[in-house]
């Protein structure tokens, strides 16, 4: 089949590849002059190698760990999987190597206004702002704001700090020679929230970059033009906006059932629904107990990173 697939990210750079591989003719068109995600933290958990081949040189460093900083109460959260931390940049232009290597072809500069023409199928992985989304006239997902930038300060421990906010949550990420800080937070609030928690940690602000993380699950009712994410379909864990491995699960779930895509939308929701109202429960439970009865909160949980503890 002749395949589009907008929006050259994580998600649209696997589909095209897997698709590729099976005999598929794949064309991604991409807006940007360049392939490789700007904002993104890359936190990634190690699942990621159950989707491309391991590339242990993309590896920056390894997290075993994150503390949860109630205001009276510190909790431990350990991850089953381990978490990966690398350039998401970097990622991108590794998964664009597969995929050119297995006959997709990449059209850089080339923004998309209307569904393109002459293919048989076309597959929207074009991120938190899809105008795919918009031509087929679904709703918008919730948006977060997340924010992010780096100081100076060499860190190299296994571990990062997270304090919870009343809608997301501040981060601290080693990086090696650097140190990430953001905020995941509602579009109005985040910057004022980053300015003061900045100021108590005495941290300077450099370079903020900013980028919209949506949630919910965007389903198309199209049967040849569809939505895949990662961030186009909302597709985002709710309590990190973690966006990578949910968006590459999505995507196995489209190539099972390709080129069907009304089985491809009964099986996201039949996978993703569940997942999504735990995981949301699950976060707002915590962060009640953490921040209004935290002697009910155990010291230290072991979660799995990304949530999919109900995957079969
Ligand atoms: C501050 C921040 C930190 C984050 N940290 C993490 C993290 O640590 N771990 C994690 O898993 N996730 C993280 N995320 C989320 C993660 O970055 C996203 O969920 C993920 O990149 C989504 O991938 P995607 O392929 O769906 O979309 P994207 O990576 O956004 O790719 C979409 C592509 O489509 C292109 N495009 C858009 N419109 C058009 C158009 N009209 N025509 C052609 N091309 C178009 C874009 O240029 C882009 O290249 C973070 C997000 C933010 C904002």
């Amino acid at each position: 089949m002749k395949v589009a697939i907008i929006g050259a990210g994580i998600t649209g750079l696997y589909l095209a590849w897997r698709l590729s591989l099976t005999g598929h003719n794949v064309t991604i068109f991409e807006k940007r002059a360049f392939v490789g995600k700007q904002v993104c933290s890359g936190l990634i958990s190690e699942r990621l190698w159950d989707f491309i081949p391991e590339n242990k040189a993309l590896l920056e460093h390894t997290i075993n760990y994150a503390n949860v900083n109630f205001t009276s109460k510190t909790a431990k959260v350990k991850f089953r999987q381990k978490m990966l931390v690398m350039s998401h940049a970097e990622l991108d232009r590794y998964v664009a190597s597969l995929a050119e290597k297995s006959g997709v072809k990449i059209v850089l500069n080339h923004k998309i206004e209307k569904i393109p023409e002459g293919f048989n199928r076309v597959i929207g992985t074009d991120g938190a702002l899809s105008a795919i989304r918009k031509l087929l006239k679904l709703k918008e997902p919730h948006f977060r704001t997340g924010l992010q930038f780096f100081t100076e300060e060499k860190n190299n421990s296994d571990f990062v700090d997270t304090w919870p906010t009343t809608n997301g949550f501040f981060w601290k990420i080693p990086r090696g020679n650097k140190t990430e800080y953001g905020i995941m937070e509602e579009q109005f609030a985040a910057k004022k929230l980053l300015d003061e928690f900045c100021e108590k940690l005495n941290v300077k602000i450099d370079s903020l970059q900013a980028w919209p993380i949506p949630s919910g699950m965007i389903v198309s009712n199209n049967p040849q033009v569809t939505l895949c994410g990662g961030d186009a379909a909302g597709l985002t864990k709710f309590w990190s906006g973690g966006g990578v491995i949910w968006g590459l699960t999505a995507a196995n779930i489209l190539l099972k059932t390709f080129p069907n895509f009304e089985k491809y939308h009964q099986e996201l929701k039949k996978f993703f629904a569940p997942i999504r109202r735990n995981t949301e429960f699950a976060t707002r439970l915590g962060y009640f107990l953490g921040n209004n009865l935290p002697w009910l909160l155990p010291k230290e949980r072991v979660i799995d990173a990304d949530f999919l503890f109900f995957q079969k």
